[in-house]
Parts: structure tokens; C-alpha cells; sequence
């Protein structure tokens, strides 16, 4: 998608965390957390909803790679959070999927 953030990230972001095939992680630029990437699938689709069979398949390999990772190459230890925000009512501003990986601190649990 011609428009697209996260799509124009994959060919011109310049200090990603880690990239392969299926998809690429940076920094949120406005991080919640101490440490705050963003997963982003490089096939450009907005909703859980929208994913086509090969999407599906993908998504699993990118939860898979995202828990070989953690430590190493996020140094996420003691554990971290993952979300998807979809929709205006869970405040999705990107409407490219991508998945929040929120660490480097124990955290509470109450959506503001
Ligand atoms: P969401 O609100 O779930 O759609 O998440 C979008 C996220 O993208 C927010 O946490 C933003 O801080 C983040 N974001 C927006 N623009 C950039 C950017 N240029 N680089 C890194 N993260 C960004
Ligand atoms: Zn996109």
C-alpha cells in the first residue's frame, strides 16, 4: 500500500531491531514501556480479520520467532506483553497490523 507507514518502513527504516521474510521489528517511537517494538508483518492487511490463509500461517511463525528472540535480541527477560490493537474502541492508530512487544519492567494490568 502506496500510503501505508508501516509499509514504506520496510524498504526505507533505517535501524530495525531484527527483519526477515515475513516481517520486521523496530522501536516505537513513543514508547509505553522501557523497552516498546512494534512487529510488523511486511503483507499489508489492517484486521485479525482481513488475514488470508497464507497471513494466518505467518502470523504463527512470527509469534514463534518473537518468543526465539525475546532475550537475546530484545532483551526482554522476566517476561513481556504482547497486543494487537484493532479498531477505534482499543485505539488503533496504524491501520497496518502490527503487534506491540511491551518489556523491561513488571507492568500492571488495567487498559487505560
Ligand atoms: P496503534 O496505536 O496500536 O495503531 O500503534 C501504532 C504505534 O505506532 C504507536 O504506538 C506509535 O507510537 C507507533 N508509531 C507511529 N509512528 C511511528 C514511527 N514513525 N516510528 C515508530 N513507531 C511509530
Ligand atoms: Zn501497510
Amino acid at each position: 500500500m502506496e500510503d501505508c507507514l508501516f509499509c514504506k518502513f520496510i524498504k526505507e527504516h533505517n535501524s530495525k531491531v531484527y527483519e526477515d521474510n515475513l516481517f520486521y521489528i523496530i522501536k516505537d517511537i513513543n514508547p509505553q514501556a522501557p523497552l516498546h517494538y512494534l512487529a510488523i508483518p511486511k503483507n499489508h492487511f489492517k484486521y485479525l480479520s482481513q488475514m488470508q490463509s497464507e497471513d494466518i500461517e505467518n502470523l504463527g511463525k512470527i509469534f514463534a520467532k518473537i518468543s526465539e528472540i525475546a532475550e537475546n535480541i530484545l532483551q526482554l527477560t522476566g517476561g513481556y506483553r504482547l497486543v494487537i490493537n484493532q479498531g477505534d474502541n482499543a485505539g488503533q492508530t496504524v491501520p497496518h497490523l502490527h503487534i506491540h512487544i511491551l518489556g523491561g519492567k513488571e507492568m500492571g494490568w488495567t487498559p487505560a
